[in-house]
């Protein structure tokens, strides 16, 4: 029996396994890759992202990071330029998730690759390669549902989204236009964001409603050719080369909170499990790392999965809320109209919103106090 046995290696249960680990526990990671991949993911790292990474002692920068200190939203003929509040840092998450992973393995965890989790029932786990128990259960694995006996059954979105990601080399001129700037356009039912990765790579990625996506044509192709042919945001691509063979995809995305479970349950939800995130603010990383630090402190404790869900909320939920609201906001051609108008008329308050859609910043507690 381990201290704890944590589902999905991405940031959320890579940080965790490494923080419990480091603090003496005994941690067992199951994830479902063999081994480094790429990840739907816009590859922007907020200031507390990477504050939350410095804690953990990994310096994003010294793996190849590029500093994005600008925002530009486009939507349609129109284009608002603003500071961001903070400097974000662009960075693949195929180099940064295996980073931590291999962080949390040089602290002790047991890594188990190319195992799937089938199902959750409490503090036992179904697994493709037979069950696993553990006093403590921490769910991480990331963006869709798993099968769980406890957790009430979360009402389908009628129009999920369905997302891609794509890495791109640049032109020299869109290449310079890029340069420090998260660029995020505005489409019919969803957004694409493109900006600056490591070794000169750009990434692209975008989400759409389904039913958008259905009118589109159905396939990335059609969606490449739609951001083309707007008058803005897209005119890089005919001088772009894609870098991998095919997108990274995503279908059935819901954004919001998990929905509700029973007082006694006793699974830790972290990152994406806990509550997506609009992905549009770039916080999602921020809040899958802060998860973790929640949870690992609760551990630590002696506090079990109900304390963890009330200081989780009690951290986050405005930053999700706040997050949502804008990307319903924008989502609606008539509340998108005025809001580009008011930007137009005051870019700074673009800044406002990158500032006011954040995670608050805290500094973890000293018995983290491992940086470096
Ligand atoms: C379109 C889009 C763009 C985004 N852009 C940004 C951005 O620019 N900046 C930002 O901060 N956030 C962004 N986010 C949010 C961010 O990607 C997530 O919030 C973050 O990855 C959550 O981390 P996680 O550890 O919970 O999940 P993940 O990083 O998804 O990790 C989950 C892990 O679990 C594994 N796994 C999954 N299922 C199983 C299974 N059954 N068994 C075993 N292992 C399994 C996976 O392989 C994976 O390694 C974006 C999200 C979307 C949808």
């Amino acid at each position: 029996m381990t201290d704890a046995l944590i589902l999905g290696g991405g940031l959320a249960g890579g940080a965790a396994a490494a923080l419990l680990a480091r603090a003496g526990k005994s941690v067992h990671l199951i994830e479902r890759e063999t081994g480094p991949h790429h990840k739907i993911c816009g590859e922007f790292l907020s200031i507390e992202a990477h504050q939350h990474l410095a804690d953990l002692g990994i310096d994003a920068q010294a793996l190849g990071a590029v500093p994005i200190d600008r925002v530009r939203l486009i939507s349609g003929p129109s284009q608002i330029e603003a500071a961001l509040p903070f400097t974000a840092l662009g960075l693949s998450r195929h180099i940064l998730d295996e980073e931590l992973l291999e962080r949390a393995q040089a602290a002790g965890v047991t890594l188990e690759r190319g195992v799937r989790v089938l199902e959750v029932a409490g503090s036992t786990v179904r697994t493709s390669h037979g069950d696993r128990v553990a006093s403590n259960v921490l769910l991480a694995t990331g963006k869709l549902p798993v099968r769980e006996d406890r957790q009430e059954h979360r009402e389908k979105d009628a129009d999920p989204y369905v997302g891609f990601k794509m890495h791109y080399r640049l032109s020299r001129r869109a290449k310079e236009q890029l340069a420090g700037t998260v660029q995020l356009t505005l489409l019919e039912g969803g957004y694409a964001g493109l900006q600056m990765v490591e070794g000169g790579r750009a990434n692209l990625c975008l989400i759409v409603k389904r039913s958008r996506f259905s009118r589109i044509g159905r396939n990335w192709s059609d969606m490449q050719a739609l951001l083309a042919s707007l008058p803005r945001g897209g005119e890089w691509l005919a001088e772009a080369e894609p870098l991998f063979d095919k997108p990274v995809t995503i279908g059935n995305l819901s954004y919001g909170m998990a929905s509700a479970c029973p007082s006694d349950d006793p699974v830790f939800r972290l990152g994406d499990q806990a509550g997506m995130t609009a992905s549009l603010t770039g916080d999602g990383m921020a809040l899958a790392l802060r998860s973790a630090f929640i949870a690992a402190e609760c551990l630590l404790e002696g506090k079990g999965a109900a304390d963890y869900r009330e200081r989780h909320r009690a951290e986050t939920g405005l930053q999700i809320s706040r997050a949502m609201a804008l990307q319903r906001v924008l989502e609606q051609p008539v509340l998108r109209t005025m809001g580009i108008g008011l930007l137009r008329a005051w870019p700074g308050l673009l800044t406002h919103l990158a500032f006011a859609t954040r995670l608050t910043q805290r500094r973890p507690e000293p018995e983290f106090g491992f940086a470096g």
